[in-house]
């Protein structure tokens, strides 16, 4: 009887393929890593995700239309089109790009082990070992996932106001932000330059923000705070590609119902960073994001460097996270430069870097082989 092995199949059997660096996530940080890397001649492997948390490869940006503030483009560029822009550039300098999601690393051996969804059993070896690797996977807006939603959203709905707020649909507008955080206030704040009146729901009795950030939010003249109250319905246009009109509140002290005139609803309720794949291997924070050194990708764990929203709460914009993706991507080239002058062993015994180090930028390894530095 003949075996009924694939020939990849027997060759995984053998021995995972190995690279340099592999760079999981497939957004503008992890692209932009992927450009400087292949630059570097150091033949990165990225895995872009098959709809990884739901996203398609290319990340955040492939569920919105135009990005208008996305340095070069001076008439805007459509999301999806910028993402394959960027890869297509990661791809021109020889990154090996695989369609496919990680859901299991080991970053406790060396070299780092990665396995993607479908063949990550125990069992199973991995689809592929690295040298360094780069978190670059994202995070995502909370939905509130009310009626309306699906149908208005990005024709009123969003959950990016710094992205979205300047569009002609919200111009001299009544809009809605919800959501009692920093971002939050600061969203509406922003909104207030293009709407003309903003509404905050809260549903609690007091605002989440800092104080400095609530008492300029209350402050504000063209803004209307209302405690103890959650969005119900968003209601509009009952046509194809209609936009949203209107959006029923309910107030939870004293249950009444009223329908507010809003030609646009903005979540500011929170991100989910996508790092449950790391959880116990690398620090994150309270809120599930990786800590890393300010101003740097270093992680807690020599050779594993983080960019982008992944390891951003305050910022999550495009530019940041490309410029983020840059750093690590210098900072893995020297990780690596460093291995092949002095050997692993050397770094064995840089000391593993504490969350505490991180945030005192202390105990940080510095590499000295990089040519920039
Ligand atoms: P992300 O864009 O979050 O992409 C990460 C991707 O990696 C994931 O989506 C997934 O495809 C992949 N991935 C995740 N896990 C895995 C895994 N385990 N294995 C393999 N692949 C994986 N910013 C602006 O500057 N301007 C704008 O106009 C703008 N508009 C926006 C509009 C919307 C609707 C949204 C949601 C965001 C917008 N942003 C905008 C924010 C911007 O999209 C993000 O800041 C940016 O995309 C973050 O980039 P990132 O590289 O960190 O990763
Ligand atoms: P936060 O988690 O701080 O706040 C989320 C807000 O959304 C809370 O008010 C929360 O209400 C509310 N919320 C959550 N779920 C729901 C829901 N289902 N319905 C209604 N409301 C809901 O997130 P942010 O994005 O605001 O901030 C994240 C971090 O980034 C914070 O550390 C913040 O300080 C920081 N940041 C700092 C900025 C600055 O300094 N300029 C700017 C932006 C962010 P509740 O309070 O009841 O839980």
């Amino acid at each position: 009887m003949k075996a009924n092995f694939s020939s990849s199949s027997f060759a995984r059997a053998m021995a995972p393929p190995h690279t340099k660096v592999a760079i999981i996530g497939s957004g503008p940080a992890a692209h932009t890593a992927a450009i400087y890397l292949s630059r570097a001649e150091l033949k990165p492997v990225l895995y872009e995700g098959m709809l990884a948390g739901g996203t398609a490869a290319g990340g955040q940006l492939t569920t919105t239309t135009d990005v208008e503030n996305y340095p070069g483009f001076p008439q805007g560029i459509g999301g999806p089109e910028l993402m394959d822009q960027m890869r297509a550039q990661s791809e021109r300098f020889g990154t090996e790009i695989i369609t496919e999601t990680i859901s299991r690393v080991d970053l406790k051996s060396r070299p780092f082990r990665l396995w993607r969804e479908y063949e990550d059993a125990e069992s199973d070896e991995p689809a592929h070992t690295a040298d360094a690797v780069i978190i670059a996977t994202g995070a995502n807006a909370r939905r509130l996932h009310l009626p309306g939603e699906a149908e208005y959203w990005q024709n009123g709905v969003s959950a990016c106001a710094v992205c979205d707020g300047a569009v002609p649909i919200f111009r001299q507008k009544p809009l809605v932000v919800i959501g009692g955080g920093d971002s939050a206030a600061e969203e509406a704040m922003f909104l207030t330059k293009y709407g003309s009146h903003v509404t905050v729901l809260v549903r609690r009795d007091k605002l989440r923000a800092s104080k400095a950030m609530a008492k300029r939010l209350l402050a504000n003249p063209k803004v209307t705070v209302k405690f103890n109250t959650v969005a119900v319905e968003i209601q509009g246009e009952n046509k194809p590609r209609g936009l949203m009109t209107h959006l029923k509140v309910k107030n939870v002290v004293t249950n009444a119902e009223e329908v507010m005139d809003a030609n646009g609803l903005f979540y500011a309720v929170g991100h989910d960073p996508a790092t449950a794949l790391f959880k116990g291997q690398v620090d994150r924070d309270e809120d599930g994001y990786i800590v890393t050194k300010p101003g740097t990708s270093y992680t807690s764990l020599p050779g594993v460097f983080a960019a982008g929203d992944v390891q951003d709460k305050r910022y999550r914009q495009a530019i940041t996270s490309a410029g983020s993706g840059c750093i690590a991507a210098l900072e893995a080239e020297k990780y690596l430069a460093e291995l092949e002058d002095d050997g692993e062993l050397e770094l064995e015994k840089d000391k593993q870097v504490k969350k505490g180090d991180l945030q005192n930028g202390t105990n940080v390894p510095e590499y000295r082989s990089n040519p920039l530095l």
